[in-house]
Formats: C-alpha cells, sequence, structure tokens
C-alpha cells in the first residue's frame, strides 16, 4: 500500500477518491477493488482506523458479523490487510478542503497541503467529521500556532536542542515528552491534575525522567503567552494554587485531544439534514450525482450508525459507482468463493 505524497502542483487522477479513511472507508476501498476500481483515500488524521483507532483503540467491538469479539484497532488493522490486495493509495494527514464538479462532469478535489485530484467519483466516508486538535485557546494564541505553537509533531528533529513546553495528560502527552526530553535543551510537561490518562508505564517513565532531572513536572493550566515586541518567549501556567509559573520556551506542543468537525463538507453544496449528508438507500449517493457518502455521515430513513451499516452501504455504493464511471458496463453480481476475476483481483489465484 502506497503512502502518497504530491507536489503541490500536480494534480493526481483517480477513478475514485475517498474522503475518510475509517473503517467504512477502508471497506469502501475493497468493495471498488473487488469491481476492479482503484481507490486514493485521504484523511486528516496521519492514521487509519478514524473512531475506531482515535477514540477507543483498545476496546473490544462485539457485533461485527463473524467476529464474536474484536478490538477497535484489530479491526483497522484486520481492514487494511483485507485491502491490500488492491493497493491503495493513502494521503494522510491532509484534510479535503475542496470538491468542485468540473465541466466534464468529473470531480476536482483538493486538500489543505495542497494534493489535487481529478476524480471520476468521490465517496465521502468523513464520519463525524474531521478530527481537529483542541487548540490551547489563550488570546493572540493564532499569530504563533504552526512555528511556536505545535498541535502534532511531523519532524521531531527540528524540536532537538530547543525549549520545550508538553502541555496534556494522555498518551500524546507522555509519548512525545518521553521521546523529546533526552534530546531538548529543556523540557516541561504541564498538565492540569497530578494523575494522568496515559498508559501506566508512560507515566512510570516519565516520573523517572523527572527524578533523573531530564525533565520537569508542572501542574497547571496554561495562562497566557510570554511575548515580547512580537517575539514569542514562552508560557506563563497557573498552578492549582493560583500561583503564576513562567515557562520559557521556544515551542509549545499542546496535546488536548481531538474533535470532530464537520468544517469544509458543508460548504461544498450537498444537501444536509442535521449536519449528515442525505443519500438515497439504493446508491448512497448524496444530491450531486457520482458523489457518494457511506457511515456515520450520511443519513436516510432509518439510518443507524453502526459499522456494519456502512460496510452494506459501501458494497451498493460501488456498484453504483462502477454504473456511473463505465455507465456501458453489464454489471453482475458475482461471488468471491466462485469468480475467479475476483479471486485475480484479491490475488488469490493465478487465473
Ligand atoms: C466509544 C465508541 C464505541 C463504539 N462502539 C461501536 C460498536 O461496538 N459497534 C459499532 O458498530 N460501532 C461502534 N461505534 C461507532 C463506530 O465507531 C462508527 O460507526 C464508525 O467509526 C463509523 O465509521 P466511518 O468510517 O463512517 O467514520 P469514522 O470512523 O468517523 O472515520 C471518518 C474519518 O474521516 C476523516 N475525515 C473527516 N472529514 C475529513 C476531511 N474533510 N478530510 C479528510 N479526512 C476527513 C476523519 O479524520 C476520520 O478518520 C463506537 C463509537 C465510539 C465513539
Amino acid at each position: 500500500m502506497s503512502q502518497a505524497t504530491a507536489p503541490a502542483s500536480s494534480v493526481l487522477e483517480a477513478e475514485v477518491v475517498i474522503v475518510g479513511a475509517g473503517p467504512c472507508g477502508l471497506f469502501q476501498v475493497f468493495e471498488l477493488g473487488l469491481l476492479g476500481i482503484g481507490a486514493h483515500i485521504v484523511d486528516s488524521l496521519a492514521h487509519p482506523g478514524g473512531q475506531c483507532a482515535e477514540l477507543y483503540p483498545e476496546k473490544p467491538i462485539y457485533d461485527i458479523p463473524a467476529l464474536p469479539v474484536c478490538g477497535a484497532q484489530e479491526l483497522v488493522d484486520r481492514l487494511m490487510q483485507q485491502i491490500r490486495p488492491f493497493n491503495p493509495r493513502f494521503h494522510l494527514g491532509q484534510e479535503v478542503t475542496e470538491l468542485a464538479r468540473r465541466e466534464d462532469g468529473r470531480f476536482t478535489l483538493r486538500t489543505a497541503t495542497g494534493t489535487t485530484f481529478n476524480t471520476g467519483a468521490v465517496v465521502i466516508a468523513a464520519g463525524v467529521g474531521s478530527f481537529q486538535p483542541r487548540r490551547i485557546g489563550l488570546p493572540g494564541a493564532e499569530a504563533f500556532e504552526g512555528e511556536h505553537i505545535r498541535y502534532r509533531v511531523r519532524d521531531a528533529h527540528l524540536l532537538h536542542g530547543k525549549r520545550l513546553v508538553v502541555f496534556g495528560g494522555g498518551d500524546s502527552a507522555l509519548d512525545w515528552a518521553i521521546e523529546l526530553a533526552p534530546k531538548a535543551a529543556s523540557l516541561a510537561l504541564v498538565h492540569r491534575r497530578p494523575d494522568f490518562r496515559g498508559a501506566p508505564a508512560s507515566v512510570l517513565k516519565m516520573r523517572e525522567l523527572v527524578e533523573a532531572g531530564r525533565m520537569r513536572h508542572v501542574e497547571g493550566t496554561p495562562h497566557a503567552l510570554n511575548v515580547e515586541g512580537g517575539e514569542f518567549r514562552g508560557v506563563t501556567v497557573k498552578g492549582p494554587d493560583g500561583s503564576l509559573i513562567g515557562l520559557e520556551s521556544d515551542h509549545l506542543l499542546v496535546f488536548f485531544g481531538l474533535h470532530p468537525k464537520l468544517g469544509p463538507i458543508a460548504e461544498w453544496g450537498l444537501e444536509l439534514e442535521k449536519k449528515a449528508l442525505k443519500v438515497d438507500t439504493g446508491k448512497f449517493q448524496t444530491s450531486v450525482p457520482g458523489i457518494h457518502a457511506v457511515g456515520d455521515i450520511n443519513t436516510y430513513p432509518g439510518k443507524k450508525k453502526l459499522i456494519l451499516s456502512g460496510f452494506h452501504e459501501a458494497a451498493l455504493a460501488a456498484f453504483a459507482i462502477q454504473h456511473h464511471l463505465y455507465p456501458q458496463k453489464k454489471q453482475f453480481l458475482q461471488y468471491t468463493t466462485t469468480s475467479p476475476l475476483m479471486q485475480k483481483r484479491l490475488g488469490v489465484t493465478e487465473s
């Protein structure tokens, strides 16, 4: 499976682009692949799996047909394995911001990082929307976001030798504090409570680093940015007793979790009902032919936001997309158990 990063200027030609790599977007790759249709898949998160991977990776799921129990991350791993024969191209860490119909009936789709597609069809599998980092919420923060205030770490090397303040009490905050403490000029981990939500082993490791004098642990919440003559100098933290603690720093790494946002999808001119995309139940097509929606993002009479509903929707959407792209082609229902063509596509037979 390839991870693609296209130069901003190039346009990628695609049969189908899937917006969202949650369980339903991943299964959409499979259903399209069985019909011989290739897909690109884009997600604003840095990894596939949507809510399963982001919100409850360790929890068991009990209502996936024929899997009496399956961990949420395990389900994602199994889906990734299942779609491997179709070699989808992944574009991760990129929010899809623009979708427009072209004059020739195809679609232009663009991501926030400049990847542009010219695609025959689109499947929106965007769940509850793209996950956005919860921001630090201090006055004047916006001007420093991206450089001095970061919500994700893309290139850890840029932070080596710098004075860092890490905010948060979950796994991301702990993992980055542990990873960067030995390489930073200084590092303070700020969390509002003495207890941490992250893995016990990580909490232990962090405490060892504190004891060894490699990093500080400060109990408190962000109070104000320290800026002098427009230059970023650090942050002031308010302790539980109301005391103010100034922390000189080059970068703040803020890991306050993620929240979903429908965001740009609401502006693509598609019919919405209660923040969900209206679809028909034969093709799972939105109000625009060629743009389909599966999984939690869609709505229709009787809709249930369950993974298995999304899987069914993806199967029907794939047939509809095949007809949209290749209207002359006769459609047959083939079984994977007996179809030599499907088995060839799956890579399980030579014929
Ligand atoms: C705690 C919890 C437990 C659950 N347990 C169960 C269960 O037991 N059984 C069950 O069936 N369901 C369960 N669910 C619900 C299930 O997780 C969802 O139904 C399922 O994840 C929906 O899949 P999806 O692919 O439609 O969307 P999601 O999983 O939400 O994935 C959508 C993806 O699209 C991406 N995205 C959105 N907008 C954009 C954009 N503009 N550009 C790029 N990417 C974008 C998001 O980043 C996300 O990764 C549970 C949910 C929660 C929160």
